[in-house]
């Protein structure tokens, strides 16, 4: 089983839409994982069915329980994130700032404050309108530890292909060069840049492609758009060369990408041209190297 993760250091660039079309291409022979679980968005193309749910917890949150107070203040002077506001003469936790640290806690002479779990997000396993399986996630608004739900979704996707027979794995990964990207493609077989010609198009690719060096992992790109500004083409070029980063495509800027979105389809579904036969022929390429 081969794991493939798209990335795109900055977000923009297309990527979600070609993973989505790698998917489709794929068919039964892929897992599909969708890393990007700050703003998860595959479910958008690919409908999957959300058959199985569950809660995702991270970390600790405190809780005051009110019955035990005897209102010495001492959390509140202990905690250095600003999170036991008193409101209507009781002190409280405010879980958005509360880090969990369980300082609190530790110093409250009633053990009025329970250390519990944090609901960070959901977790899904769908099948999709194309007949796959997709892992899939959503973090809670404000929530954290994304890293640590990218690493669910992906040992789900991996224990789903092995478990199947499934040969390959394609996982949309996280944006950035934080540690939602690093935890999306640690241990990958190979890694897709998607990047565009942009100034920080050129930058945030440069800065990803250093990251994913420094593991080890070999790496392809992609030029969506392409034509949009020839002289930044040739510098991703150029210093993919440099790096000896295989080139595999180069897409043209074209509103069919907008159109596919807009239609809830793939762009290798909505586009009959150029754009379709590229993707198909980078799939391919794809495969044989990974
Ligand atoms: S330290 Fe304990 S008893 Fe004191 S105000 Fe906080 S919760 Fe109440
Ligand atoms: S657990 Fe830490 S961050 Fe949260 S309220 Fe207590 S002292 Fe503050």
């Amino acid at each position: 089983m081969k794991e493939i993760v798209v990335i795109s250091g900055k977000g923009g660039t297309g990527k979600t839409s070609i993973t989505a079309s790698f998917a489709v291409l794929g068919g039964k022979d892929v897992v599909v994982a969708d890393c990007d679980v700050d703003a998860a968005d595959m479910h958008l193309l690919l409908k999957p069915d959300f058959a199985y749910k569950e809660k995702f917890y991270s970390g600790k949150v405190a809780e005051i329980i009110q019955d035990e107070c005897i209102k010495c203040g001492k959390c509140k002077d202990v905690c250095r994130f600003d999170a036991v506001p008193i409101i209507d003469d009781n002190y409280v936790i405010d879980e958005l700032n509360c880090e969990g640290c369980g300082y609190c806690s530790y110093v409250c002479p009633t053990d009025a404050i329970i250390m519990k779990d944090s609901l960070s997000g959901d977790f899904f396993i769908s099948k999709t309108r194309i007949g796959n399986t997709l892992v899939h996630a959503k973090l809670a608004i404000a929530a954290d530890n994304s890293g640590k739900l990218v690493t669910q979704v992906r040992t789900e996707a991996k224990k789903i292909a092995e478990e199947n027979n499934i040969p390959y794995i394609i996982a949309d990964g996280s944006p950035g060069i934080g540690c939602p990207v690093v935890a999306s493609v640690t241990g990958s077989n190979l890694v897709v840049i998607v990047t565009e010609p942009t100034v920080s198009g050129l930058h945030d690719m440069s800065r990803v492609a250093e990251l994913i060096s420094k593991f080890g992992i070999k790496s392809v790109c992609i030029i969506n758009k392409a034509d949009l500004n020839r002289n930044i083409t040739i510098g991703i070029r150029e210093f993919l060369d440099n790096k000896k980063i295989p080139l595999i495509a180069e897409l043209p800027y074209d509103l069919a990408f907008a159109d596919a979105i807009t239609a809830g389809k793939t762009i290798v579904e909505h586009n009959d041209g150029i754009i379709k036969s590229t993707i198909e022929e980078s799939w391919k390429k794809i495969l044989e190297l990974v």
